[in-house]
């Protein structure tokens, strides 16, 4: 098996891209097979200097490693389109030799003209094909010796498919089964370019073939232009490869999942926005894998080798799949709470350096640790501002509703006892914290509340007995002492 990710470097990887990306490594480490990565980057209009390097740097954020490609080697290189140049003006003069593929000379303006003649409301889009091709400047409708004349002036011309009517194109999709179009709704579709550069049709063929690829895994938007593929096989006597479509990505209010109708529900369309909001690798490359592939059975936490072991195309959906970020941030909660604090520590230091001041990555790691259970990104741990620094405010809502009248005074006296606590840990402080309650036959509440006030300025967060333990004795000391002298009711 060799299977390829041919992505064109027409701007940064799109989260439907890292699928088709994932889904052929899957398959091709599930079945030994060889995983290529190929750069289509024939479309100079199109070109985006950096969007290659993006390609690779989130490939490799993910995980997905290829064999062959740019920086990886193999022997059926190059593997960037622009410098396979030769090959694809080799195979278009073979077409043209062999009857099936044709010069056309026609000029912008000829070929606009053609449309508006043919316009109409049952033929919106006229195409130059078995119907308009003989009203046209080609080779097929040109003797010779007025090709040459044109030629030998430098004529611009493109080279294009000559599709014959009345045939059924027919192949197997690994997804979608048995697919057939019928030639007369393809259009003679342009190979060459007037500036001598293949299009996406010729060049995606002539590589899979000289590649040996054996499975064409792409994106569904991709099933119009198979039949023009497997016509082109076909002229050249080459096997088509197996072909599999994955199904579309869709938003979540319907529809197909386009840049525009995604930004403007707020769901990011490029992997390094995912990377930048702090996404685990792990999460969308889990949440991915479940866009279109299910294993089957309930598990839902995969990583990338048990995916590997679990993957199948028989399990790829045909139906359109709708995008979640609700389900990713489900799957980043999993993996984070897979990660050591340590690792997170690490990773988040610089950050929390330069809003708190925090150098102590023992110290972070023991507040990820606490916070772990309530966060859906790593960062979230740094929106806890009292765990670094003392509240400078107070939720006045909840001190309205729940500072009584003798909290400061229950405070100031459970500061008394805790100065009085040999052993600062959770138990030490369960312990003093309950038998102090039971001394002064108060509720759990009265104390808690203004306790919990005092250390971190909110109603809610991680158990307090683990907070006075990271911020320590003292810290605990002075921010019961702040909170009494400034919450006045
Ligand atoms: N260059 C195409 C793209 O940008 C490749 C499609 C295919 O896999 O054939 O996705």
């Amino acid at each position: 098996m060799r299977v390829r990710f041919a992505p064109s470097p027409t701007g940064y990887l799109h989260i439907g891209g890292l699928r088709t990306a994932l889904y052929n490594y899957l398959l091709a480490r599930r079945h030994g097979g060889v995983f290529v990565l190929r750069i289509e980057d024939t479309d100079q209009t199109r070109f985006v200097a950096d969007a290659e390097q993006d390609i690779l740097a989130m490939m490799a954020w993910a995980g997905i490693t290829y064999d062959e490609g740019p920086g990886a080697g193999g022997e059926y290189g190059p593997y960037r389109q622009s410098e396979r140049s030769d090959r694809y003006a080799e195979i278009a003069d073979a077409l043209v030799a062999s009857g099936h593929a044709y010069l056309a000379f026609d000029d912008n303006e000829s070929l606009d003209a053609m449309r508006n003649r043919h316009r109409s409301e049952s033929n919106p889009n006229p195409r130059y094909d078995h119907t308009t091709r003989e009203e046209m400047r080609n080779s097929l409708t040109m003797d010779g010796e007025a090709v040459s004349q044109l030629l030998d002036a430098g004529t611009p011309y493109v080279v294009r498919l000559l599709v014959k009517p009345g045939k059924t194109v027919a192949f197997t999709d690994a997804v979608r089964g048995e697919v057939r179009f019928e030639s007369d709704t393809v259009d003679d579709q342009v190979l060459m370019k007037s500036d001598g550069l293949p299009t996406y049709h010729l060049a995606n063929i002539v590589d899979d073939h000289d590649m040996a690829i054996t499975h064409v895994i792409r994106g569904e938007e991709w099933l119009p232009s198979t039949p023009k593929h497997v016509l082109l096989y076909e002229a050249m006597g080459w096997e088509v490869p197996t072909m599999a479509h994955l199904p579309l990505i869709l938003s979540p209010t319907g529809g197909k999942l386009s840049k525009r109708n995604a930004e403007k529900q707020g769901i990011p369309v490029s992997v390094s926005q995912y990377v930048d909001a702090g996404y685990e690798p792990e999460a969308l490359v889990n949440f991915l894998a479940l866009l279109g592939w299910n294993p089957g059975d309930e598990q839902e936490v995969f990583s990338l080798g048990e995916l590997v072991d679990a993957f199948a195309m028989e399990r790829v959906g045909q139906s359109g799949v709708q995008f979640d970020l609700q389900k990713l941030n489900w799957f980043n909660e999993q993996w984070l709470r897979s990660k050591p604090e340590a690792e997170l520590a690490r990773r988040l230091l610089p950050v929390a350096n330069e809003r708190f001041g925090c150098e102590d990555e023992k110290y972070l790691a023991q507040a990820i640790g606490m916070m772990k259970e309530r966060m859906t990104m790593a960062a979230d741990v740094l929106d806890a501002e009292y765990l670094f620094e003392a509240p400078t405010d107070y939720d006045e809502k909840a001190v309205a509703k729940r500072w009584k009248e003798k909290s400061s005074e229950t405070l100031a006296a459970f500061a008394g006892a805790l100065a009085d606590l040999e052993t600062w840990t959770e138990d030490g402080l369960e312990e003093a914290l309950k038998s102090f309650i039971a001394a002064k036959e108060i509720g759990m509440g009265a104390l808690m509340f203004p306790l919990r006030m005092a250390l971190s300025g909110v109603g809610g967060g991680p158990s307090l007995y683990s907070l006075m333990v990271l911020i320590g004795a003292d810290v605990t000391q002075t921010r019961i002492q702040r909170a009494i002298e400034r919450i006045n009711v």
